[in-house]
Order: C-alpha cells, then structure tokens, then sequence
C-alpha cells in the first residue's frame, strides 16, 4: 500500500497482531495473520519498533512510551560506511564537465531515457577501486568510487568543473551510532547519531585511504591531466592536518545499517531469521 505511514505495532502475548497505519483513507488497522514484516530501513525499524514500546525500557520511559518489551540493542549499533572526497582540479577538457551544458543535459537526458546509453544511463562512478591499505588486513578495507568531474554545492546549486573526484569509504567501520525517539509521537522523525571516527583505528584507516590516493594521483599516468588539489588542499599535509580535514568532511556513502542487529547476545535485535527476540 503507497501513501501509508506506520504508526505502531500492537503486541498480545509476545506477538505482533496488529499494526497501525495512517493510509489514504485516515487512520487504519490491520490485524496480523501469519508474521509482520518490519523493512522500514536502518532508521525507521528501530523507531516504529520503539513507538510500539519494543527497545531499551530507560529510553522508551525517557520518551514517555509505555515498555512492552526491554531490548536494549534496538538503535545500537547504527554503523555506516563513512566517506570523504579527495578533489582536484583537471588541466584538460576531458572530464565529464565538459558534456554538462543545457544541451548537453538534454543531449544525455534524451539519451539515457530513450536509448539507456550514454551518461544519462550511469551515475558516473565509473571507476572504483577496494583496496587494502595496510597488510594486516586480509581483504579491502576501504573502497575508492573515481568521479571523472568535480561538483561543489554553491549557494543551493552544483557548480561543475573540469576535474576528478576520489570518494573513499571505509568497508568495515566500528565506530557505532544510535537511533532513538524524543517522545511518542509516530510523526515525529526519529534522532539519530552515526559517531563517525570514534573509534580511532576509523580515522586511521580513513588518513591511509587519503595517503593512498595522493600517492596514486602523484603517478606518471596522472602527470598530463593532474591539476591542483582541491580537498583536502595543498596546506592539509601532516597526519594531524589530515585527520582534522577528515573529522571535519566526513559524511554519510549512505549504507546506514545495524541498528537492529542480529545474533544471540545481549544487544542483539533480531535472531538468526530476523524474528525478534523476546517471544
Ligand atoms: C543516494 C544513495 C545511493 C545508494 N547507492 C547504493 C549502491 O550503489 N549500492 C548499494 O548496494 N546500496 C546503495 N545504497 C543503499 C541502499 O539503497 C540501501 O542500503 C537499501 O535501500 C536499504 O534497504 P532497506 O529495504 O533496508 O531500506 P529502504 O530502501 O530505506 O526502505 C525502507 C522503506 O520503508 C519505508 N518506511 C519507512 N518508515 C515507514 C513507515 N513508518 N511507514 C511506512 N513505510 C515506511 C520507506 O519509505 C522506504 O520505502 C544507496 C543509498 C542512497 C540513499
């Protein structure tokens, strides 16, 4: 059903029946037959799951919603692949820059709808790159997406140049953040807090991913298309520098996840099938 905002999960003896929903037709409930579903993302399953009193019961007390069931770890563990974007400048006409005209975003709007090809039919990381950045780890720790042309937001819009982006993201971070709720009101968005680079080790793998890519651009290969560095800049270049630059930029490659996280021990959400525990 589109349109349909869940409000709330009914529970009798440990079970889901009911659920509540704001739909097209006003406010509606609809009884549970066989098991409830719950995929409403990384940032709204924790919330609907603690508007129905299912989460931490200090929190849920806090939020003035009444406890069904005590489960710590609902929220915890929000983690995320964190990124930031290493830009230069490019000294020829080669990037995509260059297509990105008024006829030029006809030409591939055009193309891309009718056609499926061209750059209308991509989203321009083109290139990317896993790599490991220090031998201990046995598998990439950090993955590369190369952007053939540099954008930077200016007052509300996107001014494009002729450059290249590194956007590097760290494949298995453990700083944790949380989801939770101010108070009982289903409208109401939830608050949450992705705590990039608590954990030290983040941001030192983050500073040898941006080492990486300086020592990569800093090739031969590079040497006819290579202009100056736009982020983190010429005056960012002592580790500290660095990992300033990067506790400042950090953001979000949009893979918020675990914050209903499965397996058997005390913080763990769901079980091994995605059923909650608590039953
Ligand atoms: C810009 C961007 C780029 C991405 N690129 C990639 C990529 O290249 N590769 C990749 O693997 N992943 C990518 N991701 C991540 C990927 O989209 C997510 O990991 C994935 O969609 C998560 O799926 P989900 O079903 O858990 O949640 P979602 O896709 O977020 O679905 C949750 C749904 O629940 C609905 N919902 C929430 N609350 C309620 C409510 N109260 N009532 C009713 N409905 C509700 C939402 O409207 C939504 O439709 C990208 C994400 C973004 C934002």
């Amino acid at each position: 059903m589109t349109g349909a905002r869940v409000l709330g999960i009914e529970t009798a003896n440990r079970r889901a029946v009911r659920v509540r929903a704001q739909t097209a037709r006003g406010l509606q409930t609809f009884e549970v037959e066989r098991e409830t579903i719950l995929p409403a993302g990384a940032i709204n399953s924790p919330q609907i799951l603690q508007l129905s009193g299912i989460g931490d019961a200090d929190d849920l007390r806090r939020a003035g919603v009444p406890v069904v069931h005590h489960l710590p770890g609902v929220g915890r563990a929000l983690t995320d692949h964190v990124a930031a974007i290493v830009k230069y400048r490019a000294t020829k006409d080669v990037s995509v820059a260059r297509e990105l005209t008024m006829a030029g975003w006809l030409k591939l709007g055009a193309e891309g709808l009718l056609f499926r090809r061209g750059l209308g039919a991509t989203n321009f990381f083109e290139v990317g790159t896993f790599l490991r950045t220090r031998d201990s780890e046995r598998i990439p720790n950090v993955q590369f997406e190369f952007v053939p042309m540099l954008g930077e937001f200016q007052g509300g819009t996107v001014r494009i140049e002729h450059g290249f982006q590194y956007f590097l993201s760290l494949m298995r971070p453990r700083s944790e953040g949380r989801v939770w709720i101010d108070g009982p009101d289903p409208m109401q968005a939830p608050k949450f807090r992705f705590n990039y680079f608590e954990e030290r080790d983040d941001l030192e793998q983050a500073l040898e991913a941006v080492k990486a890519i300086r020592e990569t651009v800093a090739q031969r290969a590079w040497d006819e298309f290579r202009g100056a560095e736009v982020a983190p800049g010429p005056e960012v270049q002592t580790d500290d520098e660095i990992r300033a630059w990067l506790r400042r930029v950090a953001e979000t490659n949009y893979h918020p996840c675990c914050s209903c996280r499965m397996g058997s021990d005390e913080l763990a959400v769901v079980d091994a099938e995605g059923r909650v525990h608590g039953k």
